[in-house]
């Protein structure tokens, strides 16, 4: 299946400068990250903070510009620098706060009929409902001239969903949309998702620090981690079969009712690394408890485990080239 957007090779630095102005530094927030999000698929990207996955969602939603690497929309290179109004229609961005990205002293009818007149679509009452019923907020006259502070949080949430599907975009990334919503309504906002998948073919990225709503939702897995990618595969494979070490430190993690062991504490194992100055080898390798002497010095590439499953893990490099 060809991929609706695609991101090859995406690097992100950031320069910045030490507390006297005097060194500078760089941010290696990701690095050499390729993935691709098809019609009717929903891909997360999972990792801690600082694993480099909301300036990967914010790079391919043209926010920010890549330091390498290139953003392919239906095969098509897209051109560095802001992202034009064509653009825009066809790849949507939803934040994680649902409070602060809708204007307060704005109704809902604004909020959605703006997105409406801007790309020359009808801004009617119909059109308002319509995209309401699309994210389950009916009646819709209940809603239409409210404002932001008279909803909840997950009410906000599908309005912000609303307004990014109000241009009729291919592409709708979710960086961390459930995140800062009560857990017994997060699972509404997933469900809006997955019937804009399966009803609307939409291409969705999911970005997320929760493995476990990553494997309710997504029908593909990546798992990044210091601005890498380190797994990537089917949601079930990847969950039910993690290969990489942090991957597999992620899930005992993540709240399981089922399991019986205890839960795993990730910051008993250290905190992710700097990103100024990445570990040398994997950069997995202070906190992995498989640590061999060829992690701290050498980087591991993807290596299959499975068909569309691979991990970059020096395990899986013995497995399939035992040392030569
Ligand atoms: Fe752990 Fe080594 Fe695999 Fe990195 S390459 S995850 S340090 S075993």
């Amino acid at each position: 299946m060809t991929a609706v957007l695609t991101a090859q090779h995406l690097t992100k630095n950031f320069p910045v400068r030490g507390r006297f102005a005097l060194r500078r530094s760089t941010v290696h927030a990701v690095q050499d990250v390729t993935i691709g999000l098809s019609a009717g698929k929903v891909t997360a990207v999972v990792g801690e903070s600082g694993s480099g996955k909301s300036t990967l969602a914010r790079m391919l939603a043209r926010l920010i510009s890549p330091t390498s690497g290139e953003v392919l929309l239906n095969g098509d290179p897209v051109p560095r620098g802001a992202a034009n109004r064509a653009y825009r229609r066809e790849v949507q961005l939803v934040l994680q706060d649902p409070f602060s990205s809708l204007n307060p002293i704005h109704s809902i009818r604004y909020h959605l009929s703006r997105p409406l007149r801007i790309h020359g679509f009808a801004a009617d009452t119909d059109a308002i409902s319509e995209l309401l019923h699309r994210v389950a907020l009916t009646p819709a006259e209940r809603f239409i001239d409210k404002f932001p502070h008279e909803l909840s949080g997950g009410q906000r949430q599908r309005v912000a969903i609303a307004r990014a599907l109000a241009v009729r975009p291919e592409v709708l990334i979710a960086d961390e949309p459930v995140s800062m919503l009560d857990v017994s309504i997060r699972l509404g906002i997933l469900n809006v998702l997955a019937d804009l998948r399966d009803n609307e073919d939409l291409a969705i990225l999911y970005v997320t620090h929760d493995i476990a709503s990553a494997r309710y939702l997504a029908d593909a897995i990546v798992v990044m981690y210091a601005g890498q990618i380190v797994e990537a595969g089917p949601a079930r494979q990847v969950t039910d079969a993690p290969a990489h070490p942090y991957t597999q430190l992620l899930l005992r993690a993540a709240p399981d009712p089922d399991r019986t062991e205890p839960v795993t504490d990730l910051a008993g194992r250290g905190a992710p690394p700097s990103l100024i100055r990445p570990p040398s080898g994997c950069r997995f390798h202070p906190r992995c408890p498989h640590a061999m002497d060829i992690c701290r010095t050498k980087a591991p590439q993807p290596l299959p485990i499975n068909a569309d499953h691979t991990a970059s893990c020096w395990l899986y490099q013995e497995k399939h080239h035992p040392t030569e």
